[in-house]
């Protein structure tokens, strides 16, 4: 009977073909969504081995972060790349959780995660939300606390205002546009507790920063971030 599926199988992926989201590769029967060599190439940037690396160096002088890391470079024409163009623009939202839950495995075994309560993801505007229809950071959370254990929560920060685009704004005019874009909904859900920030690539850090010092608001709160890319400016 087996056989008899796995012949049925190799004939749908022949009609279907299952190709990977990072490279394009036919995928084989035991791989889902990333192919085993993207798996293995994808570069990883190492950061939650290191206290002080050039991610949570960009937070220096502008906001407290406990521990800073991300699992990969967004690089041009990089499967990691490939992976979140695939995951945000043409809405294959378990990119986001089985990425999520790749990075999760990492962070876990290595204990960088030991000290961490609860895992936020960084909100979208809700009008951005519903034309998305899914928030890719909380994809990426669902992925991690899967793999980590730890609780996600969606509900303790919420985005109020919409940014506009960043791309070509100076470093201090892309702080004015994302000051106050958040606020904290549920004060007792992270009071005296070490949150997970989450985002999919972090770029200027500018986002992450307001959500940050909004979260420091409140009274004890800890804040460690990570990205599923780090895309240097
Ligand atoms: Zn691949």
């Amino acid at each position: 009977m087996n056989y008899l599926y796995d012949l049925w199988d190799d004939f749908l992926s022949l009609l279907f073909p299952r190709l990977c989201y990072g490279c394009g590769n036919h995928l084989q029967r035991n791989e889902n969504l990333i192919c085993t060599e993207c798996f293995v190439l994808i570069p990883r940037t190492n950061y939650h081995l290191q206290k002080e690396n050039p991610l949570s160096r960009i937070f220096w002088g502008r906001c407290l972060v406990e521990s800073a890391a991300a699992f990969s470079f967004y690089n041009k024409g990089s499967r990691i790349r490939n992976l979140i163009h695939n995951l945000k623009y043409r809405g294959i939202e378990e990119i986001g959780y089985e990425l999520g839950r790749i990075y999760g495995l990492v962070l876990k075994q290595s204990g960088f995660t030991g000290s961490i309560d609860l895992i936020i993801p960084v909100p979208l505007h809700p009008s951005k939300k519903r034309v998305r229809g899914f928030n890719q950071s909380e994809a990426i959370s669902a992925g991690l606390g899967a793999a980590t254990g730890l609780p996600v929560s969606t509900s303790s920060v919420q985005r109020v205002l919409a940014s506009s685009t960043q791309t070509k704004r100076s470093r201090y005019d892309r702080w004015i546009n994302v000051e106050g874009i958040f606020r904290v909904t549920d004060p007792d859900s992270v009071k005296g507790r070490h949150v997970l920030l989450v985002d999919d690539v972090i770029t200027t850090g500018s986002t992450m920063e307001s959500c940050i010092n909004e979260l420091l608001g409140t009274e004890g709160v800890k804040v460690s971030v990570v990205a599923i890319a780090f895309a240097p400016a």
